[in-house]
């Protein structure tokens, strides 16, 4: 086992996964920006290093930093929490040249994955369902127009270095396709400096839906089930739920056999999460992510297994302990994704939190770095924290969260609070009937009322 990490990232998530090192006994390296010397993940480590100015780019990013903050500490692993470093593959590479172990999968998982389009060829190559499309890339020369009427209309042009649902245009018509790759590109371009593009099907009405898988790198897998993510804004998540309101235990275990099946051949190794759309019945890979996500505790939540606790485990050297038929699924859990934003227009809403009171009793969790008196920086994400409850069913579940979230203080900065507590008072997501378009739609009609 290790005898120190070193975390590469800040606020809540570096809070979760040195909760896991505590709890293994390893000792902990908090590294931080200027911006962030008074974070609670700061405090609450063994050792911390600062490395670098606010901007991720010379801190949380700036890859010599990191390597010497290891030096300096002898830390023996680091663990890259999501966002920042968590899918760059020359990042594992560099930790391995230099005997630190990268907490992740192999840095060539890391890369077909993080490709977009041969990460689709990978999944179909497994025998993972996938959304019909184009052929590999769409390049400038090739008949874009041929290509997008045999795939049909609407068509959604997606960037191949894709992330943040940045680099994706809906083409309705062949009027628009022109129009919608110049656009993409450029976004592609300027986001990624990659503007490789390729074509899929645009589908109507589809749910989210993400199966969170286990491997140990030496061929054995297992899903720990799948979460709903279909409460999107800008294709972004902002509630999750697990188990999903429209699966059965077949259409689970299905689904979930496909994808650890796949695991299993690839040999992947640590936490993954296959993200599929699902429409009539059908699903469709759209992309794996090769790290831990910020949704990942509803599914601790209804097995009882500490995902970062497995994924240090594993990185270590250890084999999978759990068979499929040890995951049990109990109850349901929903995650709300507390941004310090307005909960109306969605602008970030930094500053100081003047008064804190987070939610409590059975069955709740709340994952999140800030405290009384903490000042939020504006140079990162505007995520400050996680509400995840838990019920004995889907009903009991929304009734804790209505709870929670009318006991949750978090004043005087504008967060997302008041949003979802409008969201548990609606009709179509007590029934948990609602679609990737569904949020969009429902902001849209509040707004004119
Ligand atoms: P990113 O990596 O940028 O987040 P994804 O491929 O994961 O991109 O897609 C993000 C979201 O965009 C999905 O959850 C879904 O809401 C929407 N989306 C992606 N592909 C399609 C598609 N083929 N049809 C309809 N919506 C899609």
């Amino acid at each position: 086992m290790f005898s120190k990490i070193l975390i590469a990232n800040r606020g809540e998530i570096a809070l979760r996964i040195l909760r896991a090192c505590k709890e293994l006994g390893i000792s902990t390296v908090a590294v931080h920006s200027t911006a962030d010397a008074n974070a609670m993940h700061v405090r609450l480590a063994d050792e911390s290093v600062c490395i670098g100015p606010p901007a991720a780019r010379d801190s949380y990013l700036n890859i010599p930093q990191l390597l010497a903050a290891c030096e300096i500490t002898g830390a023996d692993a680091v663990h890259p929490g999501y966002g920042f470093l968590s899918e760059n593959a020359r990042f594992a590479e560099i930790l391995e040249a230099h005997n630190i172990v990268f907490i992740g999968p192999t840095s060539e998982h890391i890369r077909i994955m993080g490709d977009k389009i041969q990460a689709k060829q990978t999944a179909r190559d497994l025998g993972i369902p996938v959304v019909p499309g184009s052929d590999g890339a769409v390049r400038p020369e090739d008949d874009a127009h041929a290509i997008a009427a045999e795939i049909g209309y609407p068509v959604l042009v997606k960037a191949a270095a894709g992330g943040g649902g940045r680099g994706m245009k809906v083409a309705k018509t062949a009027a628009d396709l022109d129009g919608a790759l110049a656009n993409a590109r450029a976004e592609a371009k300027a986001a990624f400096g990659d503007d490789a593009l390729y074509m899929e099907k645009y589908l109507g009405k589809p749910r989210h839906i993400e199966i969170q898988v286990l491997g140990d790198g030496k061929g054995n897998a297992i899903h720990l089930g799948e979460r709903d993510c279909s409460l999107q804004r800008r294709h972004q998540k902002v509630l999750e739920e697990a188990p999903s309101p429209c699966l059965n235990v077949e259409q689970r275990n299905q689904i979930g056999e496909i994808v650890a099946n796949a695991m299993r051949k690839l040999k992947y190794r640590g936490v993954g999460t296959v993200e599929f759309l699902y429409e009539n019945g059908e699903f469709y890979f759209i992309e794996m992510n090769t790290r831990l996500q910020v949704e990942h505790p509803v599914t601790e939540m209804i097995t009882g297994i500490d995902l970062v606790n497995e994924q240090i485990r594993i990185a270590a050297g250890g084999s999978l302990d759990l068979r499929q038929e040890d995951v049990k699924f109990e109850g349901h859990a929903i995650e709300c994704r507390i941004n310090a934003e307005d909960p109306r227009t969605f602008m970030p809403s930094p500053g100081t939190i003047t008064y804190y009171h987070p939610p409590g009793g059975l069955g709740v969790r709340v994952d999140s770095g800030v405290y009384q008196g903490y000042k939020i920086p504006p140079y990162y994400d505007s995520l400050i924290g996680k509400l995840i409850v838990h019920g004995r069913n889907r009903v009991e579940c929304l009734m804790r969260l209505r709870r929670c979230l009318d006991e949750f203080v978090v004043d005087e900065i504008k967060s997302t609070i008041p949003l979802f507590r409008d969201l548990v008072e609606n009709q179509d997501i007590a029934n948990g009937q609602y679609d990737i378009h569904w949020l969009e739609q429902y902001l849209a009609n509040t707004s004119e009322s």
